[in-house]
């Protein structure tokens, strides 16, 4: 049995399937001339077998637009242009040809990278996936290709990228084991939004586990089981079973108020990543998006999205919600959320680097034209707008007279805009919580991020195992924080709400309740059981509680008042 942090809850019983993205060491080698040539050939025909193999089990899956990428991929492995300058390269310089490759491709992709057209650098995309293809093949280094899958697997990985996640079908993936990551890993937030079981920060599952091998997942208690016997394959399955049982009982909850039983009323609702995710909100009962990340807009798209693909994104939201709150953070790339397209620095701390708001206030032209998608959308439905990572009031400010600007010249243009949007900021600094009374005299509301919350208190990467006892919501310093931040907000007459997975923790919603907190937002799944605890609760004692658990000393301690009391 192998350990790691449950990160999805549910249970998945299938055969491992190894998701590696091997690096390539390209050595420049002095070869044969007509063997490389050969070699070349054969491993573009390979390749063309391959993306004719990956269109055709997207097909009925992706958009015809979607599906037009791959036969782009296919005239690349045709091209003359590239063909023939790699053959000349073979030719003279007696070189191996995955280097000659890599040096022509290499000559393309910073070329069109370079140019300000987003369909160059689209193009810059796909020759680095279609090159990444040949090269693998001239060298004999199989990848894998999650779209190729066609039975039912758990995917083991070193870790998964948030767009390796995205392209995960359901139908197959049956849950996901990782080496590295925590509860708070984008993936493993995905996961919980698609509903997979995830096991996230299993130290040594690659060294021990081989393709097609039978495992269990225990994504309850974070345990992955090889070697099964009928024995536990019989348990598990009757585990599994009952879990969807309990799952399907909390759906009476659906249309139900989330009400504590003195009459406390909060609004609980769900975090998306794309349109898609609001089904799932809808479906367990979600009161409104508590956050939108739309990051992923950006990540699933192979250059900036432009404003009027935003503003189709974000209208089908808002009105999917039919006039429920929407909040849309705008864009918090950097941390370990990446785009191919745009090139960031190389940093020590990319946690704490060039990301997010600082990103976006460098880079205006990318944040005016998502302000504009937004507020245009703005008539569909109940907007509000958030700014990722503010530290400081001057950030905030700055970002709002920006969107200002935008509104302005909106209503300028004559185009209809909602003249109720509220603008307010995610509360994931400490600076920033702490000075939570001066900021709410700007924001309209506040929404706190506690997985960056944490690791910024704690100083401890959110991403790290090593360093995860460390990461501790339920410690009283944290708590302490958490009520500055609503405390602040309500002195101003504004909202507090929570989008950090604490939001949907069942042990913490009470305290949370306790502190204040007006609305949570989580996973759609932690939906109808947070509306369960609601429920079952007194806010007199639970504002008794929350007051005991910040006067404590140590996180344990607050989880034992917790369980003493509840
Ligand atoms: C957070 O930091 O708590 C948050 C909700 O944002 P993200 O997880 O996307 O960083
Ligand atoms: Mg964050």
């Amino acid at each position: 049995m192998l350990k790691g942090i449950a990160a999805s809850s549910g249970y998945a019983q299938a055969k491992v399937y190894r998701l590696e993205h091997p690096v390539l060491e390209i050595e420049k080698l002095e070869a044969n001339s007509s063997e490389e040539l050969i070699k070349f050939e054969d491993a573009l025909e390979k390749t063309r077998e391959d993306i004719k193999n990956i269109q055709a089990k997207a097909v009925g899956k992706l958009s015809d637009e979607e599906l037009a990428i791959f036969d782009a991929h296919l005239e690349f492995t045709n091209d003359p242009g590239l063909i023939d300058q790699v053959v000349a390269m073979i030719n003279s310089d007696s070189v191996n040809a995955e280097f000659a490759l890599d040096s022509v491709a290499n000559t393309f992709i910073t070329m069109f990278e370079a140019m300000e057209d987003d369909y160059f650098r689209e193009r810059a995309a796909d020759i680095k996936d279609v090159t990444y293809r040949i090269k693998a093949h001239i060298m004999g280094v199989k990848i894998a290709d999650l779209s190729l899958i066609d039975e039912p697997v758990v995917i083991v990985a070193f870790d998964l990228t948030p767009s390796d996640t995205a392209q995960l079908d359901k139908e197959f993936t049956k849950g996901f084991v990782t080496e590295i990551g925590g509860r708070t890993s984008h993936s493993a937030i995905m996961a919980r939004s698609l509903e997979i079981p995830a096991i996230v920060g299993v130290t040594g599952v690659l060294a021990e586990l081989e393709n097609g091998q039978e495992i269990i997942m225990d994504a309850i208690e974070g345990e992955v089981l090889v070697n099964v016997t009928q024995e536990q394959s019989d348990k598990y399955s009757k585990l599994a079973a009952d879990f969807a049982e309990y799952r399907q009982g909390l759906k009476v909850l659906k249309d139900e108020k989330s009400i504590t039983i003195d009459g406390h009323q909060v609004e609980i609702a769900g975090n998306i990543g794309n349109a898609e995710d609001v089904d799932a909100v809808l479906e367990n009962g979600g009161e409104g998006v508590g956050l939108y990340r739309t990051e992923f807009l950006y990540m699933e798209s192979k250059a900036l999205p432009t404003e009027e693909e935003q503003y189709e994104a974000y209208k089908v939201v808002l009105e999917k919600m039919d006039g429920e709150p929407v909040v849309v953070r705008t864009l918090d790339i950097g941390g370990d959320k990446e785009l191919d397209y745009l090139v960031l620095p190389e940093e020590m701390n990319p946690f704490l680097g060039y990301r997010a708001i600082r990103i976006c206030l460098d880079r205006t032209d990318i944040f005016r034209t998502q302000l504009r998608a937004l507020i245009r959308a703005s008539v569909y439905g109940q907007l509000r707008i958030m700014f990722p990572m503010i530290a400081t009031i001057q950030e905030f400010k700055d970002a709002k007279a920006i969107y200002q600007e935008e509104f302005d010249k909106l209503v300028a243009e004559g185009v209809a805009v909602s003249d109720n949007i509220e603008v307010g900021m995610m509360m994931e600094i400490p600076a920033a919580a702490v000075l939570s009374d001066q900021f709410a005299k700007y924001a309209d509301f506040f929404s706190i991020g506690t997985n960056d919350l944490v690791q910024y208190s704690m100083a401890a990467d959110r991403m790290n195992e090593k360093v995860s006892y460390l990461y501790q919501p339920l410690n009283p310093s944290l708590l302490r924080l958490i009520k500055m931040v609503i405390d602040g907000a309500h002195k101003e007459g504004k909202w507090a709400g929570m989008c950090g997975e604490m939001a949907g923790d069942p042990i913490a919603s009470p305290i949370l309740l306790g502190l204040g907190l007006d609305e949570f937002s989580m996973s759609a799944t932690s939906i109808l059981e947070a509306r369960k605890v609601i429920r079952s609760l007194s806010f007199a004692e639970m504002q008794a509680l929350a007051e005991k658990a910040i006067n404590c000393e140590t996180m344990p301690e607050v989880i034992q008042l917790m369980e003493d009391n509840l």
